[in-house]
């Protein structure tokens, strides 16, 4: 563990860090400008999904939409099929609200300041934290749930992460062990180190490059750090829906804009209510959702999705 008095122990951690990652950083194409636009949308991008299936949306994206003006006047269904295969379609109207805010006051880049990106739609303290240090540069240390897990282990940290005090003492960490004068590569590094390196199972320890640094190395408590947390259970939603099809077409709906996943299409359907079969559930979601009678309704297929806390399961009839 780096002594936090202990400048040159500091120096060393970070020289070493930053050397590795000089040598092993994946080539992601927003560093390859570091524009403050392209830093922003793969953030957004990064937030639910891994960073090689970003690289694919990123690129798609930004040949579509390289710049504010271009997000702000698109028409949000555009926007929403251009997000397709991401998921978490918030972000992508965010990002559109976020621009056209911009661009209405005058904007052509985003803010590099962190009262007036906190201001802006869809980006909290660790996104505001991370657009300063890697677009702009600023000393602003980041911390994703890969740098928690690389403090953790450098630490030794013996208590959940979430709790209030070890939250403190990991921001902390995170104060005096940033890079003043390369925040933009430093942050970066620790991320890639916890992405690449320092991974939650089987850490590549004898080829990590601050292992000198490390606590929970010293002491063979690697596997044990972070300490885990109590899992919070699946909220099981079973649901219904009817696939229409009358000569050769079939039947899709656009949800109301100020529903959740407003504005996105589905086929008519809903939850279970009580003591319903699923095929009784389908026959009148489909009735009460479009006022038609179905002359047959037989089972197609079952598909279970998870996401966050729920567990979905969606029994489709045709
Ligand atoms: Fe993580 Fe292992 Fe490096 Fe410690 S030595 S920081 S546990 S990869």
């Amino acid at each position: 563990m780096i002594d936090k008095d202990n400048a040159a122990e500091r120096v060393d951690f970070r020289q070493r860090l930053l050397a590795w990652f000089q040598q092993s950083q994946r080539p992601l194409p927003w560093r390859e400008s570091y524009r403050p636009y392209e830093v922003w949308i793969s953030e957004i991008m990064g937030q639910q999904t891994q960073m090689e299936r970003v690289v694919h949306y990123f690129r798609r994206w930004i040949e579509r939409f390289p710049d504010l003006v271009s997000v702000a006047q698109a028409p949000e269904q555009t926007i929403l099929k251009a997000w397709e295969g991401l998921g978490y379609y918030s972000r992508a109207r965010n990002i559109q609200r976020a621009a056209r805010q911009l661009v209405e006051a005058g904007e052509t880049e985003i803010p590099s300041d962190y009262e007036q990106l906190m201001a802006l739609p869809g980006i909290g303290p660790y996104t505001a934290a991370a657009i300063l240090s890697i677009a702009f540069n600023q000393p602003v240390p980041v911390r994703d749930a890969n740098v928690e897990r690389v403090f953790a282990r450098l630490a030794d940290i013996d208590c959940p992460l979430k709790q209030t005090a070890t939250q403190k003492r990991l921001a902390a960490m995170a104060q005096t062990l940033l890079d003043p004068l390369r925040p933009r590569h430093y942050n970066q590094a620790l991320m890639e180190l916890g992405a690449l390196v320092c991974v939650p199972k089987k850490p590549s320890c004898t080829l990590c490059p601050v292992h000198m640094h490390c606590r929970a190395l010293k002491t063979d408590t690697v596997e044990f750090r972070p300490l885990p947390t109590g899992k919070q259970k699946k909220i099981e939603i079973v649901m219904a829906c009817g696939i229409l099809h009358h000569r050769g077409r079939f039947f899709i709906q656009q949800r109301l804009a100020d529903d959740i996943w407003g504005g996105l299409w589905e086929f008519p359907g809903g939850r279970l209510e009580e003591g319903e079969t699923p095929h009784q559930a389908a026959a009148r979601e489909v009735v009460e959702e479009t006022g038609w009678r179905v002359s047959q309704l037989l089972p197609f297929q079952t598909v279970v999705h998870h996401y966050t806390r729920y567990r979905v399961t969606l029994h489709g009839f045709i």
